[in-house]
C-alpha cells in the first residue's frame, strides 16, 4: 500500500509516463503476437510507469514465486554505479531472486547452472570465443543446452 505523492510537480496529472505515440507503436507491434501474449503485454503496459519499466517487466516475466508481474532484471534494478546482472530476475513484491536462464531460485551467485555449462563446454570442446566476443553458434549451443537441462523454463 502506498499513496505517497512523491512528485510534487506532476500535480493531479495522470501518472502514465509512456508517451502515447510509443504506446501506439507498441500496440501495433503486439498485433503479430499470439492473443495471450498481447493481453499480457497490454496489461504490463498499464502497470508500467516508464518505458524502461515496461521493457524490464516484459523481458523478465512474472515472479515464479508470487506471480507478480512488476519484476525487473538485475541490470535494470542495479543502481547507476553498480554493475547489475542481466540474467537475474528480481521481484519487487516478495523480494524473490531467480536465474532468468535456468529459472531456478538464486541462492548463490553466480547461478550454479553456469558451472554446469562450463563443464559441458569443456567436455564438448565448445569454444566460447575471446572475452566479450561470443563465438558463432555458441549462443545457439547454450540455448539448446538450457532447453535440454531445464525443460520447464520459459525464460528464453
Ligand atoms: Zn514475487
Ligand atoms: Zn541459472
Amino acid at each position: 500500500m502506498k499513496d505517497n505523492k512523491s512528485d510534487p510537480q506532476s500535480g493531479g496529472d495522470s501518472p502514465r509516463k509512456i508517451p502515447e505515440e510509443t504506446e501506439e507503436q507498441l500496440r501495433k507491434t503486439f498485433e503479430n503476437f499470439p492473443p495471450e501474449v498481447q493481453r499480457q503485454l497490454r496489461d504490463l503496459m498499464e502497470k508500467a510507469e516508464t518505458l524502461e519499466d515496461f521493457a524490464a517487466f516484459a523481458l523478465t516475466g512474472p515472479c515464479p514465486r508470487c506471480g507478480n508481474e512488476l519484476t525487473r532484471d538485475g541490470e535494470s534494478a542495479a543502481a547507476e554505479d553498480e554493475e547489475g546482472d542481466p540474467t537475474v530476475g528480481e521481484c519487487s513484491e516478495c523480494g524473490f531472486h531467480w536465474c532468468l536462464d535456468c529459472g531456478r531460485e538464486l541462492s548463490s551467485w553466480p547461478c550454479p547452472h553456469w558451472e554446469a555449462w562450463e563443464e559441458y563446454c569443456r567436455k564438448h570442446q565448445i569454444y566460447q570465443g575471446e572475452d566479450g566476443h561470443l563465438e558463432e553458434g555458441y549462443a545457439q549451443d547454450y540455448i539448446e543446452w538450457l532447453r535440454r537441462n531445464y525443460p520447464d523454463t520459459t525464460g528464453m
